[in-house]
């Protein structure tokens, strides 16, 4: 018997030190007129890109973002004031914040409606695209959300405190530049932090039963391995080429993992946990994912992970108990051992779990359904108490 799968992957990727300078000649393909989206807190690496795109006679409008992840006002208040620009493409440089708000923009400016009517809600499907978005070239400047490669563009709704993600084919970006040398000037604790994003994405996409999908094991171990092997080796040496370089394919490679087949309950928790007390994507990711594992394994779901101990860590004789060790290992490694709490000073905790599994429960951003054992409200509650608490 044979499983039936699909591969789909569009984007043309640019890869190694210095190949930022390909940038113009990448953009000019597409046209002349640039809408280019980049973090505001970043001049210093703006510059000189800004210098070269100016050099090669492109005419770019530049949108600077600000502090936070992207939301739908934003995204439509943006949309809104270019709307009449005839643009050519559309350039995000920067995290998966400047990506993904390059990505939305890419539908935004081209139809009618608020951009959260192209979000897939668990409650209601995304309203169909009627006109073809415009082509989206990536820079990413952090190793962690592999959005480059990815149909995603995850927005936030303010008011109901959300998070929801366009999943749409026709935002594929058609051109993705990695560049190590964009990232020797992340922190080392936004380092730690999107790199064990990455893993987790490899991870879940991995260990996701939801369907055949050979293409997110591939891709999906391939980056785990090159984490486990590189991350702690780039928050010690932020200047160590060779160790950007392989995170940031690292995190590429996860993309294309997700892309095949998505992420499960670490994302369930952490997006809320995001939407609620705004703790950066890539942290709430990493201080969700120990907890789930640990749950996992006492349910007895933990099979994948005893498999994946050995090709991932190369061990002999792998256990799910044993993966969690290892994976521990990398958390302390790259000093990712606080709980949640350390990051919320001045938050109220003990109402937070209560408010994060009403909060899961109710938008169902990610399926539970796909992770190995589907935890339930009562079921998550030691989980989210333990990324709280510890
Ligand atoms: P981010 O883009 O929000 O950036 C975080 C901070 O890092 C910002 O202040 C930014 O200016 C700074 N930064 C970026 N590059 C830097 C550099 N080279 N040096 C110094 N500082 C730098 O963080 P992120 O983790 O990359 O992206 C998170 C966003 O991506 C979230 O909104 C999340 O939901 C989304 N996401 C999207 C996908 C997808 O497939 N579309 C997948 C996962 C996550």
């Amino acid at each position: 018997m044979t499983k039936n799968f699909t591969y789909y992957l569009p984007t043309n990727v640019v890869a190694g030190a210095g190949q930022i300078q390909a940038l113009p000649d990448i953009l000019s393909g597409f046209g002349n007129r640039v809408l280019a989206i980049m973090p505001g807190d970043l001049p210093g690496m703006a510059a000189p890109i800004m210098a070269s795109l100016d050099k090669a006679g492109l005419e770019v409008t530049t949108e600077n973002l600000g502090a936070g992840e992207p939301t739908i006002t934003y995204i439509d208040r943006l949309a809104a004031m270019h709307k009449g620009t005839p643009f050519d493409v559309i350039l995000g440089i920067g995290g998966g914040s400047a990506m993904d708000v390059a990505k939305a923009l890419s539908i935004g400016l081209v139809h009618d409606q608020g951009i959260w009517m192209y979000a897939n809600l668990s409650d209601r499907p995304a309203l169909p695209l009627t006109a073809t978005p415009l082509p989206v070239v990536c820079v990413p400047t952090t190793a962690g959300t592999g959005s480059e490669v990815t149909p995603y563009a995850v927005l936030g709704k303010e008011d109901t405190k959300q998070k929801g993600t366009i999943q749409e084919p026709a935002i594929f970006p058609k051109f993705a530049i990695l560049d190590p040398e964009l990232l020797t000037s992340v922190p080392a604790a936004l380092t730690a932090s999107t790199g064990l994003d990455a893993f987790a994405h490899a991870l879940e996409a991995s260990i996701n039963i939801s369907k055949h999908a050979p293409a997110a094991e591939t891709f999906g171990l391939s980056a785990m391995k090159k984490i486990n092997k590189w991350l702690p080796v780039a928050v010690r040496e932020p200047d160590n080429m060779k160790a950007r370089m392989k995170l940031s394919w690292a995190s590429t490679l996860a993309g294309m993992a997700i892309s095949h087949r998505g992420t499960t309950t670490a994302h369930a928790i952490a997006e809320p946990l995001g939407a609620i007390t705004k703790i950066p994507h890539g942290l709430g990711v990493s201080l969700a994912t120990l907890p789930v594992l640990r749950a996992t394994v006492v349910a007895g779901a933990g099979d994948s992970l005893a498999e994946l101990h050995s090709r991932v860590f190369g061990v002999e004789n792998g256990s799910a108990e044993g993966f969690i060790a290892s994976l521990e290992g990398l958390f302390a490694a790259v000093d990712m051992t606080k709980p949640a709490a350390a990051y919320l000073d001045g938050y109220d905790l003990d109402a937070l779990p209560d408010e994060l599994i009403a909060s899961i429960m109710r938008f169902k951003f990610r399926p539970l359904a796909q992770h190995p054992v589907e935890f339930d409200a009562d079921s998550l509650k030691p989980i989210v108490k333990q990324m709280i608490f510890g």
